[in-house]
């Protein structure tokens, strides 16, 4: 099989960064469309692209899936060890090509699916998508609870059911393309599908034969369209394929245990189309679920905001802890400072003594101690000014050793009269 590609991607208009991550490399074709926050799906995205290109090469469709498995594992538990990644998760949308082998009996190119990433396959002049999208929205578009009109209008468009990384399970599509030599292969992030109808997408595919300029030209139609949303776009083009003729009925299957073919009501227009071998297996690590026409729980988009919030939540405790230690601290020296200081100061018309600062210090009033036998009137004036602005003392036994003092000052005034400066200190 010989196989050439490009591929494009742009953080579109309104999004400050890209969290599409992709590769394109002739062994791995991937779009991943990342989800969770500021940084979350930017890291989602990048985990898995980067673990599967890493890898050596898939032994057969049970090896990719066991490759996708391990990728989620890789995904979830980065996001349990890292907080602010909570709920990260990402698209993904692979091609791989195989060769005819053991295993095949003629090339064959697998389509690995989880999310609203796309693949549509050109075929003869026609576009068919080849992937569902794991959406809410598709789930009751596909049970036919709503009309394709509804889906399109439809508030909860982009609530993926599915995603890689946002649970220790996963289950994924898997659809299987026969290739024949002109038919094209355009993977691609939601970014380009919620921009341009179908019609513009298949023109495009057919007028630009060289993938990196349709590539290139699908991005730029989908930034004219607004570009609301990252844009990365693969485009395969098969030169050559082993020519064999189309194998009657799905392959589906071999060589995997848990195969779970879609119970569908009625072909979609897609599988309607006979003449395009294209067939489909869903495999699932989560034995509990297995393709019914159950709608799974969605996996909502806004997960990240309840994270950041959660995030915010757990920042602002933090800091009112840290306010409340600062404060607990400034308070103790309060405490301290206050408790430890006397002075002596008068209270009505006698000398007293005060715990605490004269005018209080913060919220710490001063605490009456004691009031003395002694008069204001009785002391000196110089004294009676001391007193006014309290006499500071270390403890309450300096305070109570200056009450003494006093009271020897104004027993020598009575003895001697004539002497208002002599201290009676000894
Ligand atoms: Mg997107």
């Amino acid at each position: 099989m010989r196989l050439e590609w490009g591929a494009a991607t742009d953080r579109g208009l309104v999004r400050t960064m890209n969290q599409d991550s992709m590769v394109a490399n002739g062994k791995i074709f991937a779009v991943a469309d990342g989800m969770g926050g500021h940084l979350g799906g930017e890291v989602a995205s990048k985990i898995v692209v980067d673990f599967l290109t890493k890898l050596e090469g898939f032994a057969g469709k049970q090896g990719l899936f066991e490759a996708v498995k391990e990728a989620n594992v890789a995904v979830f538990e980065h996001s349990l060890t890292t907080p602010e990644l909570s709920g990260m998760g990402t698209t993904l949308t692979m091609l791989v090509p195989f060769e005819a082998d053991d295993e095949f009996d003629r090339d064959l190119i697998e389509i690995l699916s989880v999310g609203d990433s796309r693949a549509y396959l050109l075929h003869d002049l026609d576009l068919i998508q080849v992937t569902e999208d794991h959406t809410y929205v598709g789930e009751l578009l596909r049970s036919g609870r709503i009309s394709v009109q509804d889906a399109s209008m439809h508030r909860a468009k982009h609530v993926l059911t599915r995603a890689v990384g946002v649970e220790p399970d996963i289950e994924v599509d898997l659809w299987e393309i026969q290739p024949y030599a002109g038919d094209v292969i355009l993977l691609c992030s939601d970014g380009l599908t919620n921009e341009l109808v179908e019609p513009q997408i298949r023109k495009t595919l057919i007028e630009h034969t060289d993938p990196q300029l349709a590539a290139q030209e699908l991005v730029s139609m989908a930034k004219k369209s607004g570009g609301s949303d990252n844009i990365t776009v693969i485009v395969v083009r098969v030169v050559e394929a082993s020519p064999v003729a189309p194998v009657e009925g799905a392959t589906a299957g071999r060589g995997i245990d848990s195969v779970a073919p879609l119970d569908r009501k009625g072909a979609s227009p897609n599988e309607a189309r006979s003449k395009t071998p294209l067939s489909r297996i869903t495999i699932s690590t989560n034995t509990k679920r297995t393709a019914t026409t159950a709608i799974p729980t969605p996996i909502p988009r806004r997960e990240v905001q309840r994270t950041s919030l959660a995030l915010k939540i757990l920042r602002t405790t933090l800091f009112l802890l840290a306010v409340t230690v600062v404060a607990g601290v400034v308070a103790g020296v309060v405490d301290i400072y206050a408790k430890n200081s006397y002075y002596v100061g008068s209270s009505g018309k006698y000398v007293a003594i005060y715990q605490g600062r004269k005018g209080g210090v913060l919220w710490f009033d001063p605490k009456l101690v004691k009031v003395t036998s002694v008069a204001v009137a009785s002391v000196n004036q110089a004294r009676q000014v001391e007193l006014s602005s309290g006499v500071v003392e270390p403890s309450l036994a300096a305070a109570n050793l200056f009450i003494s003092n006093l009271m020897s000052e104004v027993k020598s005034q009575k003895q001697f009269q004539s002497s208002p400066t002599t201290v009676g200190s000894g």
